[in-house]
């Protein structure tokens, strides 16, 4: 119930939605996506002004709002782990069976996290700072999901 809306005779219902959808990648995103897909790659833009740089990708800086879409800067697949959370249900539209995690995963090189999925560890060893790389799907699914996730880097594999 909420006070603000509800009456004796009339109140609100809090209800669920799940809807699959699909949306207008755009330039930005469609770049974004085609080059994970066909050359197994991740892009970033950078902000000429601030130098802030993207991932993913976006069309304006959003601290300078320069035109910033052109600017494409390739990061590698490693980066760290900011914070995550763990999936405890589970929904056809998610892309996994729960339990899975969820991370925000900022790539080296990049000042934005991303959101992605967390293998290859238990939750209760994850922590802000873990290393990790990305792995890429053997099959494309024209989706973010080309990345088909992250998992810790081993302490003893070199980093390129
Ligand atoms: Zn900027």
């Amino acid at each position: 119930m909420n006070k603000d809306f509800d009456t004796e005779d009339c109140y609100t219902v809090e209800g669920k939605l799940a809807l699959p959808y699909t949306y207008f990648a755009g330039r930005v995103g469609s770049s974004f996506i085609t080059t994970i897909r066909d050359k197994k790659k991740i892009l970033g833009v950078k902000c000429n002004a601030c130098d802030k740089v993207f991932v993913p990708p976006r069309q304006t800086c959003e601290k300078c709002f320069e035109e910033i879409s052109g600017n494409w800067v390739e990061l590698k697949n490693t980066g760290e782990v900011v914070n995550f959370t763990v999936v405890r249900y589970d929904d056809r539209h998610l892309p996994r069976k729960a339990p899975f995690i969820l991370a925000m995963i900022k790539l080296d090189g990049a000042d934005t996290p991303m959101v992605h999925i967390l293998e290859g560890i238990e939750a209760d060893k994850v922590q802000a700072g873990l290393r990790v790389q990305g792995v890429f799907a053997e099959e494309t699914t024209n989706t973010i999901l080309d990345i088909d996730h992250f998992e810790p880097v081993r302490a003893q594999q070199k980093i390129t």
